[in-house]
């Protein structure tokens, strides 16, 4: 039996909650009805119908009788019919998907009008002939656009061409003549270009702007958005039937958008614009100029004090900053739309702390209405407020603001130039038209990258953001030559090579000379320093103050820091890390402690590498006992050496050429010559997939016995001092029980001798990282031998998709992006399908033969937050991340648990 489906919904019978079926405006026009507010009256069609179109390519049977009925109902309501010759109803005709998409169909106005109706409408408006044309002329224009798909230029050409000759500078200089005329040449230009006339059947016209909803689902744009922003493709969109109320009815009308407080900072106050006389868009659009909404106040004080209330009522209601549409027709309110408005990184985190004080919602509420990625904004230094303004900072572009941060420095157009500049210690801006994956030096070298193309997915912007580089790209109004290497802006500014240029990642914004940087008030709490700041940094302070405690409170995951010395250490304490959950040991083996690494590598005999390593002994043991006082009380996972010893000798090729040249003057060092040998056997063509993790502890004798020992001394060291230290020692890299079985019964070994040399019990935890498919796999196995897991899930992404991260990103990332196969990089946000589902089984077997197995993760996905809901969600015990991010992980942990 087929059930008998709903298509169309009155605003009085949809709610809020309902926008998977009704979409966002739909849900909210019905909210708004049902709470009392003047809405115009109207009705939606479902998204349902919507995919049955989509999937079959008709509308569904029963959805022309069902909007007739509701037009039927409409036109009871109001008293006339749609077109009516003597007093037309019009309509407008509104998209509005679950998630509001650029890209789809705009909105058309005064649906219902005609030849034959136009005139009844001037006569109901009392007899306003202007009024009449132009909300026509409005008609013809935004349907033969959007509905016959007319390129929308022609009709600002004729309607520019119509100003001209009247010599008017906007559109109000226009009489009901001008517009009669025009309204016959955009018919012209309808029959023309689109093959048809334009229809004058009122019920047609709706009919064709309701289809032409339905496709703008699936134009190249809407689909673009949707894979980058991960919307689901087969949603589809409702469509909303408004009957119109008129802003364009003279000086007593007027049409508007407003804010409940301020998106910016979130105070509460009257924020908006108003235009009178005006009709929908024309406030976006920038027609004429509007008028602060205060303004409202003495033009028309009692639709202002309603508007007023209404907004109380509304924020009350949605206990949320909301956005609205409203439109005043002769002192008669209408509301048009509203939503949960959008806020800058900072209002969010204001509100959600006002909102608390109000009573409006809890604490995990709070934590709901901020994220990470609002907080990692907040951290990054800024360029002083007030610089639009201030003297000798001239704003020369505004591109897409791509990666954050505050950069400044001398501009340079190749790569070439910035690398040899930053190598003499200037700070320099790479300025491209666009950059490809030659770039990447100079990108590496640069401060910031500035680009004249692409959006947020070009080459510059991935890669930026993946190194956390301040970027801003398609600031199309800036001419780059690269050939005569200056940069051309609007008003003839010209930037010349090694001028000095400030870009706002965080804005988008780019400036002449250098803009001075504050560092972020937020940073300088995390760092405990005391903050002397300006009120509104301090009403910040508080705020973040505020959610983060309510984050601790709640949140189970632990959060730890990747640090490996002391400095790092104790500014992630302050930042509130729980551990270190990796202590890389590489750092130990570069500088001057190179010449030691030679001299293990170079080793012929049991005594050359035990001298080698006897003398790395006390450096390494040194390094521990810091970060181990830096860390009192808290765990410190330490890996031992992970990277291919050649990592830490001489380039191959340099290391020829000067044998080599050695060799011809007959002077060739015998080290050099036994240090090529060793380099050559060591080189690898995978050297990720190579001689490096465990595999050199089992291959160099004695080397992971060294840093284990120096590892237990300085615990013992650190016990002796009567402090607190929390050693865990990590094995990476490993693939099979058995290897990590080897290590293991060496590292005991050691620990048990200097336990008894020291006459302390050390209680070091023995654990692997989990980074290969095989490990991940057989995890059940290597519990055996573990006492903690740490995903490892850079290389566990690296050797899931079997690409290299320092290979791929730069050369074809941006076209997986762009195809939409990525989303976002998998060394972003965790893979939850693949390298997720391994994480997921391997921490279950583990669990189940080690059920107090420690499981924390401690690639760079500890930091992201969709990774860190992830980590949560399987259960982990904590997150290790750069101490930059820890404040991100701790909040996002916090609101995974809430
Ligand atoms: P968008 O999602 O692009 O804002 P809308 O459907 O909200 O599109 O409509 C565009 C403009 O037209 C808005 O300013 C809206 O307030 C106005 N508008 C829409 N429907 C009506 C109506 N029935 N009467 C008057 N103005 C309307
Ligand atoms: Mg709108
Ligand atoms: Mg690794």
């Amino acid at each position: 039996r087929e059930k008998k489906l709903k298509y169309v919904y009155d605003f009085t019978e949809g709610n809020k909650d309902l926008k998977d079926l009704l979409g966002g405006k739909g849900a909210n026009l019905a909210e708004m009805t049902n709470l009392g507010l003047p809405v115009p009256p109207g009705f939606t069609i479902s998204t349902e119908a919507c995919k049955v179109y989509l999937e079959s390519g008709r509308e569904p049977a029963a959805l022309r009788d069902e909007v007739s009925a509701h037009l039927d109902a409409l036109e009871q309501r109001m008293g006339r019919t749609l077109g009516q010759q003597d007093d037309p109803l019009l309509v407008s005709v509104r998209s509005g998907a679950k998630f509001s998409m650029p890209g789809m169909m705009d909105t058309v106005l005064n649906i219902g009008l005609s030849d034959a109706s136009v005139a009844g409408l001037a006569a109901q408006s009392g007899g306003d002939e202007r009024f009449a044309w132009d909300s026509y002329r409005r008609l013809v224009q935004m349907f033969g656009n959007t509905v016959l798909g007319v390129d929308g230029d022609l009709f600002e050409e004729a309607l520019e061409a119509a100003k001209r000759a009247k010599g008017a500078d906007s559109d109000l200089g226009l009489d009901a003549a001008d517009l009669r005329k025009l309204v016959g040449e955009y018919k012209a230009i309808v029959a023309e270009q689109a093959g048809r006339d334009f229809p004058q059947e009122p019920r047609e016209q709706m009919d064709l702007a309701i289809r032409a909803v339905f496709d703008s689902w699936n134009t190249e744009r809407a689909k673009l958005y949707r894979r980058q922003e991960r919307i689901p493709g087969d949603l589809g969109t409702a469509v909303n039937i408004c009957s119109m109320v008129f802003g364009n009815l003279g000086p007593d009308s007027g049409t508007g958008v407003a804010f409940t407080r301020d998106p910016a900072s979130g105070h509460q106050g009257v924020y908006g614009d108003y235009l009178q006389n005006a009709q929908g868009e024309d406030v976006v659009a920038g027609i004429r100029n509007t008028v602060p909404l205060a303004e409202l106040e003495t033009i028309d004080k009692a639709s202002y004090d309603q508007l007023m209330k209404i907004m109380e009522t509304l924020e009350t209601h949605y206990k949320d900053l909301c956005d609205i549409e409203f439109t005043i027709e002769r002192g008669h309110l209408w509301m048009l739309q509203t939503r949960v408005g959008k806020r800058t990184a900072a209002a969010a985190f204001r509100i959600a702390t006002q909102l608390v004080d109000q009573g409006l919602i809890d604490e995990a509420e709070a934590l709901q209405r901020v994220n990470g990625a609002q907080l990692g904004q907040l951290m990054f230094p800024r360029f002083e407020d007030s610089v639009d303004d201030a003297a000798g900072y001239q704003r020369i572009g505004w591109g897409i603001a791509a990666s954050p941060g505050a950069a400044v420095g001398k501009a340079v157009f190749d790569s070439y130039t910035a690398v040899k500049w930053s190598r003499s210690g200037e700070r320099v801006i790479l300025i491209r038209r666009e950059t490809n994956p030659d770039d990447l030096n100079g990108m590496i070298a640069a401060e910031g990258i500035l680009t004249s193309r692409g959006g947020k997915t070009s080459h510059a912007a991935v890669v930026a953001r993946g190194m956390g580089k301040t970027c801003v790209c398609g600031a199309e109004e800036l001419e780059v030559d690269t050939k005569r290497r200056r940069l051309t802006a609007p008003g003839g500014v010209v930037i010349e090579e090694g001028d000095l240029i400030s870009i706002d990642g965080s804005t988008g914004k780019v400036y002449v000379g250098e803009v001075p940087v504050v560092p972020s008030p937020v940073v300088e709490y995390f760092e405990g320093r005391m903050h002397a700041g300006a009120d509104e940094a301090d009403e910040l302070v508080q705020a973040v103050h505020r959610i983060m405690a309510y984050a601790d409170r709640v949140r189970r995951l632990r959060v730890r820091a990747n640090a490996d010395n002391a400095e790092d250490a104790a500014r992630a304490r302050r930042f509130g890390a729980q551990g270190i959950g990796l202590c890389r040991t590489e750092h130990m083996f570069l500088g001057e402690r190179r010449e030691l690494v030679e001299r293990l590598v170079l080793a012929d005999t049991d005594t050359e590498r035990d001298d080698a390593l006897n003398a790395l002994l006390p450096l390494q043991k040194a390094d521990f006992v810091e970060l181990f006082e830096a860390m009192d009380g808290l765990p410190v996972t330490v890996r031992l050496l992970d990277p291919p010893l050649h990592e830490f000798l001489p380039d191959i090729t340099e290391l020829s050429v000067r044998v080599a040249l050695a060799e011809s003057r007959k002077d060739a060092n015998e080290n050099d010559l036994r240090l090529l040998q060793a380099v050559h056997k060591l080189h690898e063509q995978n050297p990720m997939l190579g001689l490096r993790g465990v595999r050199l502890g089992l291959v160099i004798p004695g080397l992971f016995a060294m840093q284990v020992r120096a590892i237990a001394e300085a615990a013992a060291q650190r016990r002796a001092a009567k402090g607190d230290p929390r050693a865990e020692i990590m094995i990476p890299l490993v693939g099979t029980v058995q290897e990590l079985e080897i290590v293991r019964d060496e590292a005991d070994t050691v620990i048990a001798e200097v336990e008894a040399a020291t006459g302390t019990t050390l209680k070091l935890a023995i654990g692997t990282m989990i980074e290969l498919p095989r490990a991940a796999l057989t995890a059940g196995q290597i519990a055996e031998a573990a006492e903690f897991f740490s995903f490892g899930t850079n290389d566990l992404t690296q050797t899931v998709w079997g690409f290299s991260r320092d290979d791929v990103e730069a050369s074809f990332f941006t076209a997986y992006l762009e195809k939409g196969i990525f989303g976002v990089s998998p060394f972003e946000t965790i893979d939850v399908d693949g390298v997720g589902a391994l994480v997921r089984s391997a921490a279950e077997a583990g669990r189940a033969v080690r059920p107090d197995l420690k499981l924390g993760i401690c690639g760079e996905h500890g930091g992201d937050p969709e990774s860190v809901h992830f980590f949560h969600r399987v259960g982990l015990d904590y997150v290790s991340c750069s101490p930059f991010r820890i404040p991100v992980a701790r909040l996002e942990a916090g609101r995974a648990a809430a």
